[in-house]
């Protein structure tokens, strides 16, 4: 991998919003974009160490946050009290092993509690965010300015480390705050890279139907498109059947869900590209990428610290699949500790490119399919849990598409819903999906996964 251009870097080069507004020579970038490119700069050199370096130098910084987590958060003071080796520096990943694992439950059930109500000053601004996570049960994270430079950073890799031009023209398809139009009402703005020079981006919210997002795109032109999975292969599908391509689309990156089957497919049939994909969630970050060159996805060990983990809680040999429990290894806003995400992965003894990053082969995480409208158009459902939960307190939900006309609730709910709430629900649900469909409620204790560990909230019983 190669560093980008040092053009790309000098003051001249960096874009207007990342400098200092008071100085016009020399320009300066603003503090959070130079500890982006510091970190990234860490990153290229980190990954050229042997395995058993990053192995020792991850272990001593996950030494760090556990002796802070227990230090200021009562929450985990007796689960990391007496942890053999914490104080000594000599954590080992068998003694590591013996903290109780957090659950996607004890998360949503006890996020103030996992909140550091000191966070040094060093550690930078702490912002929050709700998410639905890996298993559409929505959980609140706090998050430090630092451990967002880390996400920055390694988002920098994974386009960098694609060959992304950052001049290209990028498109996202993704969920937006939108314009009538469906264009995003962030500006447009050239901040894809977070740091670099780069060319325009702009986005369309990835929940209108695939007929309107390539009228978009069609009018973007792009260099590079980003969207989910799942509306990458129904974008692709419906090009490829009206002979639509884009004369400069050079990748398609694909991010948030589980890379489900046919998505490499249709995007090379539609237009004779590759898809790169990325392994992250919105409460650990990014977690791995995969290798342009090899047959893996890296873990970003820098920044987390991923166990795929058997039945009795061991780690799984390469080639077999686990559990996966992640710990960031930077964010003292909120310090996730064995954080059990609900997705499962394949671990790989070592990525086919001779990388010394820990690998994992493949991810099962959440999925969500396309919504069939009666037109027969399709869309990328949104229904984000925020908007469930600003109706009616839902722990975990998932629809179910059963005809043109109607799809199917399942909640799993906090306390008993009001009706007035469950007309409630309807309405917001129609009024994101942009059509009026027929919405039976039922209720459960808990909604199972499916076959082969992935949990899908949205799913459809007439073709997805
Ligand atoms: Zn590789």
């Amino acid at each position: 991998m190669s560093k980008p251009a040092a053009s790309a870097r000098t003051s001249a080069e960096l874009p207007v919003r990342t400098m200092l507004p008071s100085l016009a020579w020399p320009a300066i970038p603003s503090a959070s974009v130079a500890l982006t490119l510091e970190i990234y700069d860490l990153l290229l050199e980190i990954e050229t160490w042997p395995a058993a370096d990053i192995r020792a130098h991850q272990l001593r910084q996950l030494a760090v946050i556990l002796r802070f987590a227990r230090d200021t958060i009562p929450f985990y003071r007796d689960r990391l009290e007496g942890l053999a080796g914490l104080d000594q520096g000599s954590l080992s990943p068998e003694g590591f092993r013996s903290v109780p694992i957090l659950t996607r439950g004890e998360l949503q059930a006890s996020s103030e509690e996992l909140e550091c109500k000191n966070v040094p000053q060093q550690d930078g601004v702490v912002s929050k965010f709700t998410t639905s996570g890996s298993t559409g049960m929505p959980v609140t994270v706090a998050w430090t300015a630092r451990a967002n430079a880390f996400v920055a950073a390694t988002n920098m890799r994974y386009y960098l480390s694609h060959g992304a031009d950052p001049k290209g023209r990028v498109a996202a398809l993704r969920a937006v705050p939108r314009n009538p139009d469906g264009t995003s009402t962030e500006p447009r703005g050239n901040s894809w890279l977070g740091a670099l020079n780069c060319g325009p981006e702009a986005a369309f919210d990835a929940s209108l139907p695939v007929s309107q997002q390539v009228e978009w795109l069609k009018g973007e032109d792009p260099d590079y498109l980003v969207t989910y999975p799942t509306n990458a292969r129904a974008v692709a599908q419906y090009c490829l059947a009206r002979g639509i391509t884009f004369g400069r689309l050079r990748k398609v990156f694909t991010f948030g869900e589980a890379l489900v089957d046919g998505v490499r497919e249709a995007v090379a049939a539609a237009w004779g590209v590759p898809v790169a994909d990325k392994y992250s969630t919105r409460e650990v970050g990014t977690v791995a990428l995969e290798c342009l060159r090899g047959d893996a996805y890296h873990v970003q060990a820098e920044d987390i610290y991923v166990e795929v983990l058997d039945k009795a809680g061991e780690p799984v040999a390469p080639g077999e699949t686990g559990r996966v429990v992640l710990t960031p290894l930077h964010n003292a806003a909120m310090p996730l500790i064995r954080y059990e995400i609900g997705d499962h992965a394949e671990v790989a003894a070592r990525c086919s490119c001779g990388s010394a990053m820990p690998a994992l082969k493949r991810i099962m995480g959440r999925t969500r399919n396309m919504l069939t409208l009666p037109n027969g158009d399709k869309l990328w459902p949104r229904f984000n849990s925020d908007d469930l939960n600003a109706v009616a307190p839902i722990r975990q939900f998932q629809l179910v598409q059963t005809s043109l006309q109607e799809i199917r609730v399942t909640l799993v709910p906090e306390r008993e819903v009001t009706s007035d709430e469950e007309d409630a629900l309807r309405t917001m649900i129609c009024d994101r999906l942009g059509t009026d469909f027929e919405l039976p409620i039922s209720y459960v204790e808990e909604i199972p996964r499916s076959k082969g560990g992935k949990y899908e909230d949205f799913k459809s019983e007439i073709g997805g």
